[in-house]
């Protein structure tokens, strides 16, 4: 029989989630009020960034979540952020014009530089570290195509980047399984649990008010107001802001219909000798490959063990399942990490949407922001912000994606019957790169 590759007593639960109190100390106790000025549906970075802008903006804030503080992606995820993510400008500008792709890339830049700033401002202690993320050519069809775009972000963008030939990668990651790489110094990383309760903390210090284990069952007018449902009772709010990603339920279905979730799965592993850990990662890089259905992997903070994720099954299964099968994608990169076990596997859904663009914006007038296909860390903060600063009434809170329809295709309904499909098409051409 195979030899398990999970450690003696391995979690299936988030690695970040390794120390902290699932009640975080700033959660309201008792029940949300029956009044509040905005309601926002969802405590992860999307739902508390709105939140401390409307409670510095003067707003009475109840921020409701059915699970625990930050329970979907925003706990769960590999902590990698940086300027350079989305759609290329090539493939923006070929929808929408270069203009516009113009646009929408600086807002994309936007999103990391403000994470960055409330990052410093805030003074949010979570191993904030610009770490540069490394691009890997996963094929050698993908190194020259992969340089190129870079050059010309570099170019347009001012994005720093540097071109590594495969004769000199093993500076950046001591692996020969690519085929060069590219360098953007820029990029950073961070301890997404310690982000998330900062920003906890400070929404709460603001004046929001955070109750947990209340699933909202539906949004409906109420004249002026509405009405927020929960279990047995209702909450009245002004307004809205759904916060709510790739965890979006039948409770919301118009936005349901618009959200494609598709879970991420990852694995930490067991503590690593350090000289083996400075040789397969000499620099602290966050890694990622050129591959469509995407890898992407780092050290931990303490640089002690590595972080690996991606998506390794056709169809949603579970950390039992994946843990075999991202070890193997690690050891292909890394070989010499074969017997290094496994402590932690867990997934999360991350939201996609059909145009591959986050949307922030109204329907009915209820307020929303989601859809950050992925790389939702820098994204959701700013987003959650500019749904906020939308309330207030801010100019600032103006969008790039105001315009863009939030598409939904026919007899979508939230359920992605076409994602295996899609997925064994997209495995194909990065085999055959
Ligand atoms: C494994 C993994 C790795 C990732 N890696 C990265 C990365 O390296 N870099 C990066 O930028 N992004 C990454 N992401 C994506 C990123 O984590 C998300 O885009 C981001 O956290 C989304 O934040 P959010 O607040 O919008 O949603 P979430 O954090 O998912 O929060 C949504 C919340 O809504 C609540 N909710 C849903 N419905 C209801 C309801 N009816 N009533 C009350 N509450 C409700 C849920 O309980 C949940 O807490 C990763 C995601 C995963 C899963």
């Amino acid at each position: 029989m195979a030899q398990s590759v999970l450690a003696p007593g391995a979690k299936f639960t988030s690695y970040w989630w390794e120390g902290h109190d699932a009640a975080a100390p700033a959660v309201t106790g008792g029940s949300p009020p029956d009044k509040a000025d905005v309601v926002v549906v969802g405590s992860g970075f999307t739902g508390l960034s709105a939140a401390l802008t409307l409670a510095r903006g003067g707003r009475q804030v109840v921020v409701l979540d059915s699970e625990q503080p930050g329970f979907g992606c925003s706990t769960r995820n590999g902590g990698q952020v940086g300027p350079r993510f989305g759609p290329s400008f090539a493939e923006l500008s070929e929808t929408y014009g270069e203009e516009k792709a113009t646009w929408l890339k600086r807002e994309g830049h936007a999103a990391y530089d403000y994470l960055v700033r409330l990052i410093q401002d805030e003074h949010i202690d979570c191993s904030f570290e610009t770490s540069g993320h490394l691009l890997c050519a996963h094929a050698p069809g993908r190194f020259a195509p992969a340089a190129k775009a870079a050059e010309e972000e570099q170019k347009r963008f001012g994005i720093e980047a540097q071109v590594i030939p495969k004769s000199e990668q093993r500076r950046e990651v001591g692996s020969d399984a690519f085929h060069g790489a590219i360098l953007f110094p820029g990029g950073g990383a961070l301890d997404p649990m310690l982000y998330h309760r900062g920003l906890l903390d400070r929404a709460v210090g603001a004046g929001a008010a955070l109750f947990t284990g209340q699933r909202v069952q539906g949004i409906e007018r109420d004249g002026q107001s509405f009405a927020v449902r929960l279990a047995g009772r209702t909450i009245s709010a002004r307004d809205v802001v759904l916060a709510t990603n790739g965890y979006t339920s039948d409770a919301t279905p118009w936005w349901r219909r618009r959200i494609i979730p598709i879970g991420s799965y990852i694995i930490a592993t067991e503590e690593i000798d350090p000289a083996v850990m400075a040789r397969i990662c000499p620099k602290g890089r966050m890694l990622h490959e050129t591959r469509k259905v995407v890898y992407y992997y780092r050290p931990s903070p303490d640089q002690k063990r590595i972080l690996f994720g991606g998506r390794v099954a056709l169809s949603e299964t579970d950390g039992s399942v994946s843990a075999p099968r991202l070890h193997a994608a690690m050891v292909r990169v890394w070989p010499e990490l074969k017997d290094v076990k496994v402590t932690h596997s867990w997934m999360g859904f991350v939201a996609f949407t059909f145009d591959h663009l986050p949307h922030v914006g109204t329907h009915d007038g209820i307020h929303h922001a989601m859809g950050y296909c992925g790389n939702g860390v820098p994204r959701a903060t700013f987003y959650g912000h500019k749904a906020a600063l939308k309330i207030l009434g801010k100019v600032e809170g103006a969008s790039e994606m105001d315009p863009l329809a939030f598409q939904t295709r026919p007899l979508y309904h939230g359920r992605p019957w076409f994602l295996a499909p899609s997925l064994a098409y997209y495995k194909l051409r990065d085999h055959f790169a």
